[in-house]
């Protein structure tokens, strides 16, 4: 009964309320404890941090031993997750990371001090610390002025810190979008000078930058700067450059809540459904992600193409799970083409007209039903289920005895090509 009332106690505080819990245990075992990074440069600008980071000078086996629950699988890089009153806080040891061989992690980490992790972050607003019980902000890097100034600066020397971790330049129009900073210039010129590398960094770290720099309502502006530093022709090598600058139209165009799917399949709408599945894949996107955006980039000229539809062919669309995206994206595809949206007034009419109809009723006669009848099983089957339904959406039959009828006149038409001999 006592550990339930704890469960249920515990599943109720905030993250806040958790990582100050963890800081406090820390400082009550004798160790700095320290907000750090993300969570300090939100919380400075006002805003809620969707997750707070903990820098101490305890080393991760004394974190592991003070907490009594923890998970350890980061703890060569000095990171040790807390598990605490239902959540997970990153606890991290003050660190330096020694040298970058290959553009992507660190060889080595040493533990340090306060300054030195400081230093080792990537940008200014990004590397200050913050004492949440005193509530005084620790910044050794000029990151509360750059904050000010809604500039995204890179710590140290720009270009070395691009040479050193390649995805930083995505990181940096990532930031510079989000919150609408300015990049400041030695930082971007140096970005100028690496994009080409940004090759070599994995698929799924880039693929994870795009899709937190696109889901967010800046990510056209987000999208034109990673056009203008060039680091478009390594990412969106499968689209020429006039594609790529349609496609951020199109994007623009979008509402500010949108799916991933939907705003890539609005940037990839400026190419083909071909170029699509190549990006798709070499981002090496999960096969239900690339479904649904090479569905939508076919999608949207197809639809376009076909109003005034059927009324089978009408209900058929409104099936479809992702018709509203689509229709999202054919609205933003048609307005970044300058063209009037006169296309979707009809359909929207044609929607309206459709009244209470069932979109997706039961199909009159199953397969079994149809080979009953004297068609041959195998492919002509599919066929032949596929057009009966499209009469009965079209409201051509209605009933079992109409379908009945209507299968036996169909096989009558198609009696040489049923018969799986002449196959
Ligand atoms: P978000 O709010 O999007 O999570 P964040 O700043 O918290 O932004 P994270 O990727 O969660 O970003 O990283 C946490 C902190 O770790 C950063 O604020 C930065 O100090 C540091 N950091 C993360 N990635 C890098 C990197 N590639 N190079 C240097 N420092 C980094
Ligand atoms: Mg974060």
């Amino acid at each position: 009964m006592k550990s339930h009332k704890h469960i249920n106690k515990s599943r109720t505080i905030t993250n806040k309320q958790a990582v100050l819990a963890v800081v406090r245990r820390l400082r009550q075992a004798g160790y700095q404890a320290l907000l750090a990074g993300g969570c300090v440069r939100d919380m400075l600008l006002g805003k809620l941090p969707h997750d707070y980071d903990v820098a101490t000078d305890a080393k991760p086996q004394t974190i592991s031993k003070i907490f009594p629950r923890t998970l350890t699988v980061g703890a060569q890089f000095g990171v040790v997750v807390v598990l605490w009153g239902g959540k997970q806080i990153e606890v991290a040891t003050f660190r330096s990371d020694s040298s970058y061989e290959d553009g992507r992690r660190p060889d080595d980490v040493v533990f340090t001090d306060t300054r030195h992790d400081a230093l080792r972050r990537d940008f200014t607003i990004n590397g200050m610390f913050y004492d949440p019980i005193t509530a005084e902000v620790i910044d050794y890097v000029g990151g509360r002025k750059d904050l000010q100034n809604r500039i995204i600066r890179a710590i140290g020397n720009p270009q070395q810190r691009f040479a050193e971790d390649h995805l930083r330049m995505l990181r940096a129009i990532r930031f510079a979008s989000r919150l609408d900073f300015h990049i400041e210039k030695r930082t971007w010129k140096a970005i100028l000078r690496h994009a080409d590398k940004i090759q070599r960094i994995s698929s799924e770290r880039v693929a994870d930058e795009l899709e937190r720099t696109m889901i967010d309502s800046h990510r056209a502006v987000g999208l034109q700067m990673i056009y203008d530093s060039g680091l478009d022709k390594k990412i969106f090598s499968m689209l020429d450059r006039p594609q790529l600058l349609t496609g951020i139209e199109i994007m623009r165009k979008l509402p500010k809540r949108c799916s991933f799917p939907l705003v890539l399949a609005g940037l990839l709408s400026g190419g083909s459904v071909k170029q699509a599945e190549a990006l798709c894949h070499k981002l090496k996107l999960s096969n239900k992600l690339r479904r649904q955006v090479c569905w939508l980039v076919a999608g949207c000229p197809r639809l376009l193409q076909s109003i005034p539809l059927s009324r089978g062919m009408l209900k058929k669309w409104l099936a479809e799970p992702l018709f509203d995206p689509l229709l999202t994206l054919c609205r933003g595809y048609l307005q970044a083409m300058g063209k009037g949206q006169h296309l979707l007034y009809q359909l929207r009419r044609q929607i309206q007209q459709l009244g209470d109809e069932p979109i997706s009723p039961p199909r009159l006669l199953d397969g079994h039903e149809l080979i009953r009848l004297g068609a041959a099983p195998g492919p002509m089957v599919g066929q032949l289920v596929q057009e009966l339904y499209l009469a009965q959406l079209e409201n051509e039959i209605k009933t079992k005895s109409d379908a009945t009828d209507w299968v036996k006149n169909w096989l009558l038409r198609h009696e040489g090509k049923n018969n799986p001999k002449n196959n």
